[in-house]
Order: C-alpha cells, then structure tokens, then sequence
C-alpha cells in the first residue's frame, strides 16, 4: 500500500480512536444474511458433519486415556450455565439494565486442557493422527479407537513429531494430546505464556522452546523448523481449516444444549454471542458454526483488549493479516494472555467478512474486575482472558452503537427473550496460587 493511502486509513476516525487505545463497539457495515454469506465460503455444514463424527470416532479412546471425560462418554463439551447473579451484579456495576437470559458458555472447564483450545487443537492432532494410522494401514475407520491408546500405537507414532507455536493455551491442548497419543510434540512458546503452562507441559512430556518474541515469532521459528523435517507436522494456528473446523462443533453441542434445557432460538429469540479474539481460529470457528445452525437469529461478536486489537484491525480496516497492532502504535501487550496477538488470521478474517455482527474492545484493567465479579457473583473461576466476554454484554446495553444495531435488525421488542452467552474461553487449569494473585490484581 503506498503511503498516502495508508495515512488516509489511519485517520479513519474509528482507527485512530483504537490508535488511542480508546474502548470502542465496532459494528460491521458488511454482515450479511447468512444463507448468502454462507454459500459464498468454500467450507461447508458437511465438513462440519465431519469433524464431529470423528470425534465421535475417537471417544473411545479419549474415555480411555482421559478417565475424567467418562461422565460424558469421551467427549469433550463444557456445561451451559445461567448466571442471574452475575447478570445483578453487572446492572448494579455498570449501570445498565440487561434484558433476556445470561448463560456462560464453560469452555474454561472443558476436559483434558481447560480452555477452548481443547476443541480445535485436541481435533487437529486426532485428525493427524488418524490420518497417519489409516495412511499406513493401522486402523479402519469402522475399528474401535480405543487401540490409538494402546502401546504398538504410542510406538508408531513416537516416530513423529508434532509442533506448535503458542502463547500457552494452543500448546497446552496439543501438548497434551500429542503426548498422549506417543508424538514426539515441540511447542514454542512467545514470551506472554505463563510459567505455570511451560511447567505443566514439559510435565506431560513436551519439549517447551521459550521465545523472548512475540506470538507472531514463536508461530514463524515453529514453522521454519517443522517444514525442515519430513517426519514433523505443523499445527499452523493461522491457516488450519482443521483447527476450525473443530472449533466449529461446539455450535451443534450448543444446540443438543439448548434443546436439552429448552432454549428457543429463533427470529422472536434472538441468541447474542460474545467471544474472546486472539488470532481467530477459534472464535472465527465457533461464529461459523453458531451460523450455520442459527442462521440470521445470532448475532457474533468478538472481544478483544484495547493493548492487541488485531482482528478489529484487520476487519475494519479491510486489510485483514496485512496489518498488525504494532502499524497503529499499539504494544500487542496484554495481561490477557490468551489474546495477545498483534496480527490476526487471514484466513479467518475472510471468513468473517459477512457473518460477523461486530466486535468490542476493553481496557486491561476490565478484565480483572469481571474476574473478581464472577467468582463472587458465582463462584466461577475464569482465567483473565476469558473475562473479556463479558464486555460484550455491558456494551449491548450501555453503547449507541449497539442500540442501534438492534434497532438495525428490528430487535428492540424481543431483547425480553434474547439469550446472551458470554463464551468463557479458559480458566479451570489455573493454579490456586496464580488465582490468588490474579484476584489481588488491580490496574
Ligand atoms: C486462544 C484463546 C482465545 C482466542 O482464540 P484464538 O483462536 O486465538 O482467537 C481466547 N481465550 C483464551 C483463554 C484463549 O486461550
């Protein structure tokens, strides 16, 4: 881009108000009806079809391997619950009046890596393992996977490597599982990833790689040395389709919970998502898939703090991976960990051109008053990223723009029985001491 048009982009007045690290609702002018946007993606209900029945595929052994997920016969989801108290709490705090149902969506306690990363990064390394095993005919897909837990298996895949760059949730999923399985697993790690997750994970039996860098660093080492090595795959957080597509399951156990506790979601009950943004891949996957199922009756939106908003970058520039936080004088540091990218996915910025309701942006400060507000509220512990969703709920009921949105979309008589799910993204691993501090942690 030469530098005339550039400087033109920066003073767009909502770039520069981010450039400021000023909180802002941004809501997107090119959302479209989601049966026209959807048919304009090359990826399908049917591939999501896919994803879910190999992960039934492998529930035998994930049951096996994993005893806490026997309560759910192997498979991982995460509990949908009402929080009345927070929702008091958060009119009281915040001044606003919420209309509809709060559910917190708990992917913080989802089995094996405590954070939604369990979905996409646990999917993409079953994938690549199946994939190696019927390749070098070890198994049929019509066999009963409990064998991927057995020793003759872990041998054949210690001759393969697995490798991932992170900044520390991604890593832990695939860590986990890849050691599991008998891969041979690398994980790098940017210089945000806690202590604790690099102890936890070379626990396991990963080999941790620490980068005094950047996510961006950590993803591009990973890669470089992966693609040397023919006997190594890359877990390729930016680009993977696969790594989306698992994410995207969560919407079809969404909606087995909804029909369980009969949750309507139609066009008089509006269903509002609000989910915290990293690189993408896995917000990006859940939107997808919550688009495919409820179609114009959801409405997205991704959260992101104000040090690393890189998606909004990307989206409401246009210019998706093309720009980074650091173009527009911003740090990409955040205390929230999980989110602290400073160049979203490509990929999954063009998925979300026209499905994607909008995004909001929060101060660091936030998220450890709404960490504190939950845990007293409910007694749920999340981990200080996942708190950003929460943003997301005040800003419906506290913003012009959002005000607008809903008068846009001919919604200001149903928000009575809206359903609002703040999408609780980690938090269950966290240790006692570490929590400790985090409740103690003012900005
Ligand atoms: C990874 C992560 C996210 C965001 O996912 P991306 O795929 O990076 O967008 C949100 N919250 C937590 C806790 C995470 O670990």
């Amino acid at each position: 881009m030469d530098q005339k048009l550039w400087e033109q982009m920066k003073n767009q007045p909502l770039l520069k108000r981010i450039s400021a690290q000023e909180e802002v609702v941004w809501i997107n002018e090119d959302l479209e009806n989601a049966k026209t946007a959807l048919q304009k993606l090359d990826i399908t209900m049917e591939d999501m079809e896919d994803a879910q029945a190999r992960l039934a595929r492998f529930a035998p052994f994930i049951q096996k391997c994993f005893p806490e997920t026997q309560p759910q016969n192997g498979l991982i989801e995460s509990p949908l619950t009402e929080i009345e108290n927070m929702k008091k709490q958060l009119e009281k705090e915040y001044n606003i009046s919420i209309a509809g149902r709060i559910f917190l969506k708990q992917d913080s306690h989802l089995a094996i890596s405590g954070s939604v990363k369990a979905r996409g990064g646990i999917y993409e390394v079953l994938k690549h393992a199946e994939d190696l095993a019927l390749e070098h005919g070890k198994v049929k897909k019509t066999d009963d996977y409990s064998i991927f837990a057995s020793d003759e298996m872990k041998k054949f895949f210690s001759q393969f490597k697995i490798q991932v760059g992170s900044t520390g949730n991604l890593g832990m999923s695939i860590g986990i599982m890849s050691a599991a399985l008998g891969f041979h697993v690398i994980v790098h790690m940017s210089a945000d990833a806690k202590q604790w997750k690099k102890d936890l994970l070379r626990q396991r039996g990963a080999v941790v790689i620490e980068y005094d860098d950047d996510y961006s660093k950590a993803v591009e080492q990973g890669r470089k040395e992966s693609d040397a090595d023919p006997n190594s795959y890359f877990v390729d957080d930016e680009n993977s389709i696969t790594l989306f597509l698992g994410y995207a399951v969560a919407a079809k156990r969404l909606q087995t919970q909804f029909e369980q506790k009969s949750i309507v979601v139609d066009e008089n009950h509006p269903l509002f998502v609000y989910i915290p943004c990293g690189v993408g891949g896995a917000p990006g996957g859940i939107t997808f898939g919550l688009k495919q199922l409820f179609g114009d009756n959801v409405h997205v939106f991704f959260v992101e703090t104000t040090p690393a908003p890189c998606m909004l970058l990307g989206m409401a520039s246009g210019m998706q991976n093309k720009v980074c936080v650091q173009d527009f004088g911003l740090s990409g540091q955040t205390h929230a960990d999980g989110l602290a990218v400073g160049r979203p996915s490509g990929f999954v910025g063009g998925v979300m051109t026209h499905l994607l309701s909008g995004e909001m942006t929060l101060q660091d400060k936030r998220i450890y008053d709404f960490m504190r507000d939950i845990v007293n509220s409910e007694n749920i512990f999340l981990e200080p990223s996942a708190c950003a969703c929460f943003m997301g709920i005040v800003d419906c009921f506290k913003t012009e723009e959002m005000k607008q949105y809903i008068k846009n979309h001919h919604l200001e008589n149903k928000m009575q029985q809206a359903i609002h799910i703040p999408w609780a993204t980690g938090g269950s691993l966290v240790p006692e001491n570490i929590r400790q501090e985090y409740m103690k942690t003012y900005l």
